[in-house]
């Protein structure tokens, strides 16, 4: 099964794709996950890229488009994948396209969570991700077990860069102006589905798997 989950920062894009990827066992590929990896290992990529991050601005298509195209030709994509945050623009749609269709594949799904602005930026700011293996939970709405620790490893949480108020809300507008003619774009190739992201996650989590049975 070959997916992309679309919705604004703060939809809640992440949390389902780690259900989407345990329950499916495909691979869950984030594109703004492997820039923060490229980050913290001080890659030129990553030095690159955070220079846009930090702003709030999307990395600009030539570097996304290979990055994630490199990523779907590796052997644990064939039989499935999710895609988290790419594409992002119609360009990068466009790319994407072409690239499956030259690998014989398609997209099956896009599933795109939409949730209202001031719900949006009141979760981004109350994010927290685990430093060690990335599962994110929310200050007040999904609190840890223990302040600042993370259940799944033990991990200690953090504040992403870019999860303060300015940035949330440029990368909000971003959204809109940028990411979202791609719902236009997926409405005409007739393949995408409208979620409600400001239902609880576990009801939306079964939406989605009705979607996909
Ligand atoms: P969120 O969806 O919560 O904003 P992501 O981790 O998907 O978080 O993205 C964080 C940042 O990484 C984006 O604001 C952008 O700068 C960069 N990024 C990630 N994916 C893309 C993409 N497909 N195109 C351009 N920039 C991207
Ligand atoms: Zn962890």
């Amino acid at each position: 099964m070959n997916l992309i989950l679309l919705g604004p920062p703060g939809a809640g894009k992440g949390t389902q794709a780690a259900m989407i990827v345990d329950k499916y066992q495909i691979p869950h590929i984030s594109t703004g996950d492997i820039f923060r990896k490229n980050i913290s290992e001080g890659t030129a990529l990553g030095i690159k890229a955070k220079e846009y991050m930090d702003r709030g601005e999307l990395v600009p298509n030539s570097l996304v488009i290979e990055i994630a195209t490199d990523r779907l030709g590796e052997d644990d994509c064939k039989d499935g994948f999710l895609l988290d945050g790419f594409p992002r623009t119609v360009e990068q749609a466009v790319a994407l396209d072409a690239y499956l269709r030259e690998t014989d594949r398609k997209i099956d799904y896009v599933l795109d969570i939409d949730v209202d602005k001031e719900l949006l930026v009141e979760r981004i700011i109350g994010r927290r991700v685990c430093a060690d293996c990335g599962a994110s939970f929310h200050v007040t709405n999904m609190p840890p077990k223990e302040e600042g620790v993370c259940d799944r490893c033990q991990g200690q949480l953090k504040q992403r860069n870019d999860d303060n108020a300015e940035t949330a809300n440029n990368r909000i507008e971003v959204y809109n102006k940028q990411t979202k003619p791609l719902l236009d774009y997926y409405d005409k190739l007739g393949n995408i589905v409208h979620l409600d992201g400001s239902k609880n996650l576990n009801d939306l989590f079964k939406e989605i798997v009705e979607v996909l049975e």
